[in-house]
């Protein structure tokens, strides 16, 4: 058997994307806490796999090991309790875009139509040919979960935001994202949802799903196609431009933004969206938060040639974030 059961116990189902599903889980013999991937078997699930083997930094996921699974990777009795403690049943992956977060967000004008077509040119591009079989992924469990999460909690106003926690944590968010591309790779899918937060607080950048090498190994650029999370997508990750490592940069910027700005209701973000993707701020943003303002534009440059690199935003950042700034909107700080 080389499912899930042999050896973990399953506790809970956290998240279901478009390819995968993760677990915490407990390991019947370390008696630890994991989170495990199931993805289906795939070369996007060879790259994610490889890339994270490779990985290795205090702001990226742990990767433990991976293992092929069995065509009964999960038992009757967890099946049933799965789908009790979810309301979803786990054994049919469908490629349902409901599903996989805000893949079909429509906030820009470049948007080519059909997103049938969309899903079929992924799905092949992707090199789904058995979509039965499965790889697990056993990766540290990161409890502080998401950065979703934190901006809820604190959109919410269940928790207060300080100028010192979000440099502290988009300060090592370019630490990670420096060292993916420092490792010649591009992480493509940058978003709350897959930025984590380890025990001690710190950042994990997870799901590595979408990830690529930066050139192909003669140094040319890639072909690419437009997979990824159309509202923090770049503009040329969404035109199939021949994109490199500075598509990453982009979300990086809409994060940034997130984090400092309450966004009161889902209409408010809707609204402000479009025009944060072109570098219109809402009112008030740049007097208050003119250095942000500065350097979030500069992130979210059309052309990516414009757009700083991870290294140089790093250390501009720092200077920056010695200084201590104005506390983030509404709240003062400490
Ligand atoms: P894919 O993009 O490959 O189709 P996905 O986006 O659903 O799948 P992930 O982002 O890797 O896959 O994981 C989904 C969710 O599960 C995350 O947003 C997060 O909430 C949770 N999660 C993932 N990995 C971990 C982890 N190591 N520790 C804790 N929670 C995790
Ligand atoms: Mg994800
Ligand atoms: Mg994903």
């Amino acid at each position: 058997d080389s499912g899930l059961s042999h050896s973990f116990d399953v506790i809970a189902k956290l998240g279901q994307g478009g390819f995968g599903s993760v677990y915490k889980v407990t390991h019947k013999y370390d008696e630890k806490i994991y989170a495990v991937k199931r993805v289906i078997l795939t070369r996007k699930s060879d790259s994610e796999v490889k890339a994270l083997a490779h990985l290795d930094h205090p702001n990226i996921v742990r990767y433990i090991t991976c293992w092929p699974a069995s065509d009964n990777w999960m038992s009757n009795q967890e099946r049933n309790q799965m789908s009790n403690t979810t309301g979803s049943s786990c054994n049919v992956v469908t490629f349902d875009r409901a599903g996989s977060g805000e893949r079909d967000d429509d906030d820009d004008d470049d948007d080519d139509g059909d997103d049938d077509d969309d899903e079929k040119s992924e799905m092949e591009s992707l090199g789904v040919t058995d979509s039965r079989k499965y790889l697990f992924i056993q990766m540290e469990f990161c409890e502080g979960g998401t950065l979703t999460d934190w901006i809820q909690a604190r959109n919410q106003m269940e928790k207060q935001r300080t100028t010192a926690e979000i440099h502290k944590i988009f300060d090592e968010i370019i630490t990670g994202v420096e060292y993916i591309h420092a490792k010649k790779l591009i992480h493509r899918d940058l978003k709350p949802d897959n930025i984590l937060f380890g025990a001690d607080g710190k950042v994990k950048i997870g799901d590595f799903g979408l990830v690529a090498a930066q050139t192909d190994q003669k140094g040319e650029p890639l072909e690419r196609s437009n997979i990824g999370t159309r509202s923090y997508m770049s503009p040329e990750q969404k035109n199939k431009k021949n994109y490199d490592e500075k598509t990453d940069i982009f979300p990086l910027g809409l994060v940034w933004f997130e984090m400092i700005w309450e966004i009161y209701t889902a209409s408010e973000r809707e609204k402000l969206w479009p025009d944060l993707r072109n570098q219109r701020f809402p009112e008030g943003f740049s007097d208050v938060y003119s250095t942000e303002c500065t350097f979030i534009k500069k992130m979210l440059s059309y052309s990516p040639e414009h757009r700083p690199h991870a290294k140089d935003m790093k250390e501009n950042l720092s200077k920056f974030f010695s200084l201590g700034q104005k506390p983030p909107r509404s709240i003062s700080d400490q």
